[in-house]
């Protein structure tokens, strides 16, 4: 057998904790084994610290949750008696109790039968190799690393491989697909190659998972540090097809007359990862991810202009809410603000293509409001030519339309523009019920501001008021005007 190089030391420091060494002792007064295992065990190796600890007890984890409980001040307990666990919450930290298992799956449901078992039927019944070791914490023998798959060989070698089978662990709880791909994204990993070639032949059964935990993981996948690696991998087993038809509708170039355009997909992982880069906020990775979703809807060949994609932007900004609500991801705010950047993201670019005027730049501003500054880290993002000369030109401008935007915002305070003269002050002005040339005037007023016509304050905007409605044919009502 392998000598596995692993340092005990580094085992004892991370477990050599009150809470844990209680735990321990616990098991112990009544007779228990019990191990830390899963994730945990994984992440100590990893240098990566943990506040959840999932136990492993042989025999019910329950009644050593009981006693934990009573012996950590402010701690909180729940009991999950149908599944036979339970959770004890202390100092910020979560401490999962379960009992060894055994499971068995039946064809459409990734919810096994699940029976007691021994330790050693608990860690088969896990992922991957890299999350199926223990840790004994019973007095006797404490520290001792129970690694039945050599997962301590896998992290060296960066793989995520299954314990068993994979063929069997994919097709039993088909999630474990995306877990894969998750863990290998987030760890930076290979899928060890017959685990690959497993998912590849798997992937159909990912339909009897629900949309909702397909999703955490690809949030989870988003949040790491190069998401693009996840997409790739989805991809290349052709999940991605299965799971988000639109982004595999990216891919591929089209060439007519010799002439083709970019590999959609390729930029687009290549615009997520450059923000991913800069910005941990997910929801502008998701952004960055969909902005050129309707690239594939809008392709069109041109005998004179070649590739063209009228419009993209603006589809695809009405793409965003199914896409959101199929995926079960919010339908609120966060939604809204990445449907918004999706339909901006060519505004700053356009105003590089031409002559940069300040009222183009103030009508920006006006539209992305409060996100202006993730408008433009987006944009930045998108400049991914591999035309040298076209990225200098692309950036030199990109720095105008920046200076324009901080000169302007300082001048005329468009970021949040509230419109100097109210609908209230047009129609007790002009002794007008609520109507369109109400709305007319507004909006008069609004594009004047933000042509630079009239300058963003009150009495200026009075008196464009009064012009735009004497040209109306409307009349101040006297004593209004008076009082
Ligand atoms: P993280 O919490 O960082 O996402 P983790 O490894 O702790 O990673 P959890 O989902 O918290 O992942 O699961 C804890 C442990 O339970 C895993 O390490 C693994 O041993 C086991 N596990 C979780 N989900 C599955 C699954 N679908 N199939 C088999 N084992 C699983
Ligand atoms: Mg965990």
């Amino acid at each position: 057998m392998q000598e596995l190089n692993y340092d005990r030391q580094l085992i004892l420091n991370h477990i050599s904790s009150h809470e844990i060494e209680l735990v321990g002792s616990v098991a112990d007064e009544i007779g228990r084994e019990c191990y830390v295992v899963g994730g945990y065990v994984r992440d100590i190796f990893l240098g990566r610290t943990s506040k959840d600890v999932d136990f492993v007890t042989v025999g019910s984890g329950i009644e050593v949750a009981e006693r934990v409980e009573r012996r950590l001040r402010h701690a909180t307990l729940a009991v999950f008696r149908n599944f036979g666990t339970a959770q004890v919450k202390w100092r910020g930290m979560e401490l999962e109790f379960v009992g060894a298992r055994k499971e068995s799956y039946s064809h459409d449901s990734r919810n096994p039968i699940v029976e007691d078992g021994t330790l050693d039927d608990d860690q088969r019944r896990r992922d991957f190799t890299i999350n199926a070791m223990a840790i004994c914490i019973n007095r006797d023998r404490f520290g001792e690393l129970l690694d039945p798959f050599n997962g301590i060989s896998d992290l060296n070698n960066r793989l995520i491989r299954t314990p068993l089978d994979p063929d069997i662990t994919f097709s039993d709880d088909p999630l474990r697909m995306m877990r894969a791909i998750r863990f290998a994204t987030q760890l930076n990993f290979e899928i060890f190659p017959e685990t690959f070639s497993a998912i590849e032949r798997n992937r159909e059964r990912i339909s009897i998972i629900s949309k909702e935990r397909i999703t955490d993981e690809l949030m989870k996948i988003m949040k790491a540090d190069v998401p693009s690696r996840g997409f790739v991998l989805l991809d290349r087993c052709r999940l991605l097809e299965l799971i988000f038809p639109e982004l595999a509708a990216l891919k591929g170039v089209e060439t007519v007359n010799g002439r083709g355009h970019k590999d959609n997909f390729a930029h687009t992982l290549q615009v997520l990862d450059n923000v991913a880069a800069k910005s941990d906020n997910v929801w502008l990775r998701w952004a960055a991810l969909l902005h050129d979703i309707a690239k594939p809807a809008t392709k069109r060949y041109d005998e004179k202009l070649g590739w063209t994609v009228h419009n993209h932007n603006f589809i695809g900004e009405k793409m965003v809410p199914r896409i959101f609500k199929r995926m079960r991801l919010p339908m609120n705010e966060k939604l809204k603000y990445v449907a918004k950047l999706v339909g901006l993201h060519m505004r700053p670019i356009a105003l590089v293509e031409d002559v940069v005027t300040d009222s183009a730049v103030r009508r920006m501003l006006f539209d992305a409001g409060d996100d202006i500054d993730d408008l433009m880290l987006l944009c930045a993002a998108d400049i991914t030519s591999k035309n040298r000369e076209k990225v200098r030109r692309f950036k030199e401008n990109y720095d105008l339309v920046r200076q324009k935007l901080v000169e302007l915002e300082e001048k005329d305070r468009i970021r949040n523009f509230q419109p100097p003269v109210s609908g209230e002050e047009i129609m007790a002005t002009f002794g007008l019920p609520p109507c369109s040339d109400v709305g007319k005037i507004k909006e008069a007023i609004k594009n004047a501001i933000l042509d630079g016509k009239v300058a963003n304050d009150h009495d200026e905007a009075r008196r464009f008021m009064l012009e735009v409605a004497a040209g109306m044919g409307l009349k101040p009502v006297a004593d209004a005007e008076q009082g």
